[in-house]
């Protein structure tokens, strides 16, 4: 067997294929705990190992999480290797958390991050702000980070629903970008 190398580019990109690379890439960092300090099946580190696995990954299931399982997408998993090719970061939220009602994390097509290079994002992360520029040249289509309502702790990246009958939240907010009430 050979060793996969961190960014072949890849034949048969599967979702599988592509969590499994993700699960054991050097750059990237995937958070075993929500922000709100709930436990459950839905944790990025989760989501991923689940996917590598061959299983669905799970949603939260509670706040406005709507519970149930979904399918990772293709192209946001590509552009989270995509990322790592340049940047070291951990991944904060997938498919789980608490975040707006109509969040695209739920259809399994964005995910949050909330250090790069080893530093929190913030509004003085000195790294955010072309991580979001090279997240948008990789297909991501809902960027939003220090500066956007919501937002000041983590970048929020999202790729284009698979069901386009499905309608986004006008003011998408993500677990732990707002106060808990
Ligand atoms: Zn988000």
């Amino acid at each position: 067997m050979a060793d996969i190398a961190e960014q072949e580019p890849q034949q048969d990109r599967t979702s599988q294929d592509l969590a499994r690379q993700i699960r054991d890439h050097a750059n990237i960092t995937l958070s075993t705990s929500h922000v709100s300090g709930v436990n459950d099946s839905a944790t990025a580190r989760k989501n991923i190992v689940d996917t590598a696995e061959g299983r669905r990954a799970q949603r939260s299931n509670y706040g406005n999480a709507p519970g149930g399982a979904v399918d990772l997408d293709v192209d946001m998993l590509t552009g989270m290797l995509g990322l790592a090719g340049t940047y070291r970061f951990r991944v904060s939220e997938i498919a789980g958390g608490s975040h707006s009602a109509n969040s695209r994390h739920y259809a399994g097509v964005a995910f949050d991050v909330d250090q790069i290079n080893g530093r929190q994002v913030n509004s003085n992360n000195p790294d955010y702000q072309t991580f979001m520029q090279i997240g948008r040249t990789l297909g991501a289509t809902e960027v939003l980070g220090p500066g956007n309502v919501g937002h000041d702790t983590h970048v929020h990246l999202a790729w284009p629903r698979r069901d386009l009958s499905e309608k986004d939240d006008s003011k998408p907010t993500c677990e732990g970008g707002q106060p808990i009430t």
